[in-house]
């Protein structure tokens, strides 16, 4: 930031007159205090003047100088803490935290000031420069930063709500192991809440595991040939191990291959999708 040399002198004299008002009063009793202009006042104008240099010279070499050209540093609208350099922040009424706008995706609009599509992400904050007119966008780093801190809220806000409802203990091996962990994870995936998920994961994070996947014994498992009766009607006819197409019939049928050892149940019957086109069109 350039500064002009007579902004630089007119800056120094308004603290001269501010240090000069509180300087200690060392003249007669009976006379009043002297003011800025009189002509004895030099020797404490020289005083004030010498202080007001040092002082603006100090201040101007802070990191927070952008500030000192306001007379009040810029504070956030939500919360009245003063604005850092380098905090990322957000265009309302006023200024904002970006964190101090909520964690909630209803609380921003897009660009073009309507609201977020399904997809669309958060925009990304403006880094505070101490000028208004020249902040620059967030980096690639930094938002995934306050999108991870955005993040964090949503978690911590839901953590609160399951324990208002009494639940606890999954940092407690003696109540919750890890495949207790990962089947509740696991669980909510089919759910479909990422936030959930996310909880989930970040116990797991914190008791030093991973995810364990459930064996995959809870598929379908085939029943012998024994096992099946004649009301079991038409079935799925595997030989194991399975190295060809399964045979879907009954072994009273007249083309029945005679080696196949295995039988799941016959698939589902599906939809038709011309039918159902069909359906929607003369629902029109
Ligand atoms: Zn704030």
């Amino acid at each position: 930031m350039m500064e002009q040399p007579t902004a630089k002198l007119d800056e120094i004299e308004q603290a001269a007159r501010a240090i000069f008002d509180v300087m200690p009063y060392t003249g007669p009793v009976d006379r009043m205090r002297l003011t800025w202009d009189q002509e004895e006042a030099s020797t404490q104008r020289d005083e004030a003047l010498r202080y007001a240099r040092a002082a603006v010279r100090a201040v101007t070499q802070a990191p927070q100088a952008a500030f000192l050209d306001e007379d009040e540093p810029e504070a956030c609208e939500a919360c009245g803490e003063a604005l850092q350099l380098g905090d990322p922040v957000y265009w309302g009424d006023g200024l904002l935290h970006a964190l101090c706008c909520g964690p909630e995706r209803d609380g921003f609009h897009n660009a073009n000031e309507a609201p977020l599509a399904d997809g669309e992400p958060i925009p990304r904050p403006m880094i505070w420069n101490g000028n208004q007119g020249a902040a620059e966008l967030a980096s690639d780093a930094r938002n995934d930063e306050l999108c991870v801190d955005r993040f964090g809220l949503v978690m911590k806000a839901k953590l609160a709500a399951a324990r208002c409802k009494g639940r606890a203990g999954w940092d407690d091996p003696a109540q919750c192991s890890m495949a207790d962990l990962s089947a509740m994870l696991i669980d909510h995936v089919a759910k479909g809440d990422p936030v959930d998920v996310a909880n989930f994961a970040m116990m797991l994070h914190n008791r030093g595991g991973r995810i364990e996947t459930p064996s995959p014994q809870t598929g379908l498992v085939a029943q012998p040939l024994s096992e099946w009766h004649e009301d079991d009607g038409f079935v799925t006819w595997w030989k194991f191990p399975v190295n060809e197409p399964s045979y879907i019939g009954s072994p009273l049928c007249s083309d029945w291959p005679g080696y196949h050892t295995h039988w799941t149940p016959h698939p589902e019957i599906p939809t038709n999708a011309d039918a159902l086109a069909a359906a929607e069109g003369s629902a029109e």
